[in-house]
Parts: C-alpha cells; sequence; structure tokens
C-alpha cells in the first residue's frame, strides 16, 4: 500500500505496568519504528484519549496492543471503545497467562486478531511474527493517513455548504464526510460533538472548530484577516480578477499593497469551471487555477491578501484614504481601488430564500457538481455564466434543463457555448420559461415553473437549482462618497465628465484620470466600474492600468 502522507501509522500500546510498558514499547520500535511511530499509555482512558486525538489529526492507526487485566478499565472494555475510532486497526490482547474467559470472550466481542502470553522473550519468536500478521491484516484494509482539513456536515445544510464552498474558493483541501456516514460519526465523536453540532471541521493538525464563523475558520487554515502594518501606498478593496491584477502589478512595482477581499479570492471568475476566452490558456483554465496562480503570484511580489473582511466605508481624509471594516476596524492608504465586481442577483420568488443552499446555490457548480452524480438539475440563467455551468454539470449529472428567459439563446450568450450546449445531448435549453416557485422541507423538493407566451405553469420534481441570473454591484456604502450611475457602477474618468464639467466638490486643476472615481485617489477598475466590459482579461487589464494610475496620483499630490 501507498501512505499518501509522511506521518507514520501508529502502533498503540496500553499497560498500568510501567516495566512491561517500557519494554513493549522498547521492542516495538526496535523493529517497525522506520515505518511505525510507537505510541505508549498505561491506561484505557489514557489511551482513548490519545486515540481521539489522533483521530482528529488524521492519523491512522494500525494496530491496538491491550493488556487485558488493567484497572478501571480492562483491555477488552478498551479495545471495544476503541473499534468506535478505528475500526481498521488490528487488535491483539497481552494477558499474563492463558486467560482463555478473557480472550474467547475479546473474539466474539472485538473481533481480537491474536492474544500474546507475556513474557514474550525472545521477541523475534514471539511478538514480531504476531505483529507482523496483524500489520498484514491493516495494510489490507487500506486506510490512508489524512493530511488535510476534515468537513463533518449535512449534505442540505445551508452552513456545511458555506464552509466547504468557502475551504474550496480558496483552495484549501479538504475531506467531507457526512454526519450520517460511519467516518463522520467518528470524527464527531472523537471531537466531542453530535449531528446537531454540525459543520464541524478538524484542521490538519487536529483542532476541532464546531460550527465556525467564516472569519475563525480563515484565520484557523491560514488565511491572513488582519493587516500587517496601518499604512499602506494602495488599498485594493475586492479580490476578483480586476483586484489580483492590480495588486500583482502594486506590489512588483514596489508599493505598499493590501488587498482586502470580503470572502473568497476570485471573485466571479473563480466560480468558473472553465474559462475558454482568456489569453494564454489554449484548452481553458479553471477559475480556481486563475486564482490560485495569481494569488500566488500577488504573495510572491509582497502584497498583502485579507480575506472574510468586508469593507463598509470609505472616508477620503486630507492626505490620506481610510477603508473601514465591518468590526469598525480601518486600513489607511494613500490610494485606494475599487475592485468589488458584481454580485448576483436573488432569485426572487417565493420559497428561495429558505432553501438557499439546501438545494438551491448561486453560481456555485464546482462545489456542487460531484453531489450530482445521477440527478436531474436545473439551470436558470441564459448567459455565459449559466451556460459555462451546464456544460460542466452536464458530465455529472444525468439531466441538465436550462430554464432561459429571452427567446433566444445566441442573444445572451457566446456563440461558442451556444454550439457546445447543442452538441451535448444531455443538456434542455428550455427557452421563454420563468420558475415562479420553489418548494421542499429540509432541501428542494420541487419547483413551479410557467412559460412566458401561454402563462401555463407547470410543476417539476427537482433536488438542485443552480441560479445565474445576471448581477448588480453592492456598492451602497459608497454612497456621497464617489459618483455612480443609477444601477451603482461607480463612474469614472471621461464618464464624469460626460456633462461638460469636472464633479462636484474635485479641487485638483488636472481632470480626473481614465479610471479615477469623483474623488482623488479613489479609483475603480473591473466589474463594478461604469461601462466596463464584463471580462476576466478587461478587468485584469484595468486592474494594471489602474496601478499605473496611482502611480501618477502619487507623484503629483
Ligand atoms: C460563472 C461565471 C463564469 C464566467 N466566465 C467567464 C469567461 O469564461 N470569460 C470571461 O472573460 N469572463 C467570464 N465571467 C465574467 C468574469 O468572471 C468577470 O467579468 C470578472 O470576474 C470581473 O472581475 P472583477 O474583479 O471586476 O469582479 P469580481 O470577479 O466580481 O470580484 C469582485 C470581488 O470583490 C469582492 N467584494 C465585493 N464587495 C466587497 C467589499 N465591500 N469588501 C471586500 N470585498 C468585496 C467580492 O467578494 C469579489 O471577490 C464569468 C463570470 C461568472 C460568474
Amino acid at each position: 500500500m501507498v501512505i499518501e502522507s509522511d506521518r507514520k501509522p501508529i502502533l498503540l500500546t496500553v499497560d498500568d505496568d510501567p516495566g512491561v510498558s517500557r519494554a513493549v514499547a522498547r521492542d516495538l520500535r526496535r523493529h517497525y519504528g522506520e515505518t511505525y511511530r510507537v505510541v505508549r499509555t498505561q491506561s484505557g482512558p489514557e489511551a482513548l484519549e490519545t486515540l481521539r486525538e489522533l483521530k482528529l489529526r488524521g492519523d491512522v492507526v494500525a494496530v491496538l496492543l491491550a493488556d487485558h487485566r488493567m484497572p478501571g478499565m480492562t483491555g477488552l472494555e478498551f479495545l471495544e471503545e476503541a473499534m468506535d475510532l478505528f475500526p481498521a486497526a488490528r487488535r491483539a490482547l497481552l494477558t499474563a497467562y492463558a486467560d482463555t474467559d478473557a480472550a474467547i470472550e475479546a473474539i466474539n466481542v472485538v473481533d481480537l486478531d491474536h492474544y500474546l502470553l507475556k513474557p514474550w522473550d525472545p521477541p523475534e519468536e514471539k511478538l514480531y511474527p504476531v505483529v507482523d500478521s496483524l500489520v498484514e491484516l491493516w495494510l489490507a484494509s487500506d486506510e490512508r493517513p489524512v493530511s488535510r482539513a476534515q468537513v463533518v456536515g449535512h449534505r442540505w445544510s445551508a452552513r456545511s455548504f458555506e464552509v466547504r464552498d468557502f475551504l474550496a474558493r480558496n483552495s484549501v483541501p479538504y475531506r467531507w464526510f457526512t454526519s450520517e456516514e460511519p467516518e463522520g460519526q467518528r470524527l464527531l465523536a472523537a471531537a466531542g460533538a453530535d449531528a446537531e453540532s454540525i459543520p464541524v471541521v478538524v484542521t490538519p493538525g487536529g483542532d476541532s472548530l464546531i460550527d465556525p464563523s467564516i472569519g475563525e475558520l480563515a484565520a484557523e487554515v491560514g488565511l491572513s484577516t488582519t493587516p500587517t502594518t496601518d499604512f499602506y501606498d494602495v488599498v485594493i478593496v475586492g479580490g476578483g480578477p480586476a483586484g489580483l491584477g492590480a495588486a500583482v502589478y502594486a506590489a512588483s512595482e514596489g508599493l505598499r499593497t493590501v488587498l482586502v477581499e470580503r470572502r473568497a479570492t476570485g471573485g466571479q471568475a473563480g466560480l468558473s469551471s472553465r474559462i475558454e476566452n482568456y489569453l494564454g490558456f489554449p484548452d481553458g483554465v479553471s477559475g480556481a487555477q486563475l486564482t490560485d496562480r495569481a494569488r500566488r503570484q500577488a504573495h510572491k511580489f509582497g502584497a498583502e491578501v485579507l480575506t472574510t473582511r468586508d469593507v463598509v466605508g470609505l472616508e477620503v481624509r486630507p492626505s490620506s484614504r481610510a477603508v473601514r471594516f465591518e468590526d469598525g476596524g480601518e486600513v489607511v492608504a494613500h490610494s485606494v481601488l475599487l475592485a468589488t465586481g458584481i454580485s448576483y442577483r436573488k432569485l426572487e420568488v417565493p420559497g428561495a430564500d429558505a432553501l438557499t443552499g439546501r438545494g438551491v446555490f448561486y453560481g456555485s457548480a464546482m462545489t456542487e457538481a460531484p453531489a450530482c452524480v445521477g440527478s436531474d438539475i436545473y439551470i436558470v440563467g441564459g448567459a455565459n455564466s449559466a451556460g459555462q455551468a451546464a456544460v460542466f454539470l452536464a458530465r455529472h449529472a444525468r439531466r441538465v434543463t436550462m430554464l432561459v428567459r429571452g427567446g433566444d439563446l445566441g442573444t445572451s450568450m457566446s456563440h461558442y457555448l451556444v454550439r457546445q450546449i447543442a452538441e451535448i445531448p444531455n443538456i434542455d435549453v428550455r427557452l421563454g420559461t420563468e420558475v415562479i416557485g420553489l418548494d421542499g422541507g429540509d432541501h428542494l423538493e420541487e419547483i413551479t415553473l410557467c412559460d412566458s407566451a401561454t402563462g401555463t405553469k407547470e410543476t417539476a420534481r427537482a433536488g438542485y437549482l443552480f441560479v445565474f441570473i445576471g448581477a448588480a454591484p453592492r456598492t451602497e456604502w459608497l454612497e456621497g462618497v464617489v459618483d455612480r450611475d443609477p444601477r451603482g457602477f461607480v463612474l469614472t474618468g471621461p464618464d464624469l465628465l460626460a456633462r461638460g464639467s469636472r464633479p462636484r466638490g474635485w479641487d485638483l486643476d488636472r481632470d480626473p484620470y481614465y479610471l479615477e472615481a469623483s474623488s482623488p485617489g479613489v479609483f475603480a477598475a473591473g466589474d463594478v466600474r461604469a461601462n466596463s466590459v464584463k471580462r476576466v482579461a478587461s478587468a485584469v487589464g484595468e486592474g494594471a492600468m489602474a496601478i499605473q494610475l496611482v502611480h501618477g496620483f502619487l507623484e503629483h499630490q
């Protein structure tokens, strides 16, 4: 068997006699120490506590050797409880003499593999052949150590989904277990939690977090959440392609740079299963891959990237600009780049809010795809994002039905995607169809559709509905600070001069730069900017360009 992590599997001994305990551990280390870690304990309760810790850390236990006659908890009782945590570990009982009753009972109760008589000298004859056979049996069980986070939750729990989606979008590897499956139950027991406390996250270091907030989780898995200093050359708000592009250019050109992201870097692009039209990736690239590379590139040049920090205010001071966080903290800089993009519009139909994360998902095709295997799923929307999701999900689901309000897919979707969709046999496109209601208990079970032309209603069984229905900027917090268009997009450069004069309050003897907002030193790039092209390449390009303009601003301020 190939052992995936460099952690050694464990041989655990428990014996209340210190002399015997030391001797057995010494003999085991001498023979197995290179491949296995020998852990020595002196009572049943101590051994169980150790096993719980090992479980949380993702270690695996190959063999349990327990003395039978111990005060408080017998070896048999210990092995019985230990089986709940490590059912694959092979078990042997140590007895001072042939205690046949205990051995027979053990065979029946704990499926004992062997029992060993003390003393076992010489070990080459009496101990190692037995342990060899135990190890062989364990190797056949194919248990592997885990060196990644583990998440235990419920398939239809919105919080469980939130946690998994956050980890996935931040490229934190994890293993997912439902609270119903045996391994999930074992992890819950080891963490002292139950099915009511989900989601439970066990970090690679073995700490268990019960129903953690996203901020708590970010800090635990090593994502930065607080700035390291209190003044920067540029604060970038938003970690999508525009923000990450700007961070790479700003930091590589020597600007003290901090990027603040509300949730997970990557923005909308991070949700894309395959971006086919970004320059330099002829075979396409997933949003997660692109984000991971961009984030590493930004780090390499020295940009700070903070996640899970929501910016809720911008204050322009005489010689600086401050962005304020939800918790009242702030970060101050010479200049600010707004790269907050756009957010999905919510589906405004009865039942949608209650079922979000429980069958209704916004733009989260990647995270949920494995769960859709063999299901019939629905996608609402007719633009590129919906089309990409349909192509991606069709590889997992039995049937994908796209619900499109308009009468022609070609008016809202790129030609290459329309063609791909037409060629995939398990995708249906229903034009002129709207979703008007959702229903279900603890998860989505039924959707109500309406034919826009005839008004005919129908209901359909549905476990999954992915929503991609256009998006809007969330810029209310900029009210009164920078000018926005009626839909909330930030006006910059030439758009601010459209009425023939400079913006109100503008006190410099130059016009605003191309990507500069109505307040000097505040810039906007990417989808949040009025009249921007809503594409990855243009967002990245604007991010880079904004930094050039920041240099101009810093030189002349
Ligand atoms: C599923 C999908 C597929 C797509 N496929 C393609 C494609 O194939 N090709 C293509 O060219 N384009 C594609 N697009 C469009 C493209 O992803 C966007 O145009 C691009 O991501 C815009 O980048 P941005 O940085 O301006 O904004 P966004 O990507 O929207 O990023 C903005 C970021 O700012 C953060 N933020 C917002 N407000 C705050 C705040 N107050 N405080 C802190 N952070 C905040 C958000 O959480 C987000 O991470 C796709 C979009 C989607 C949704």
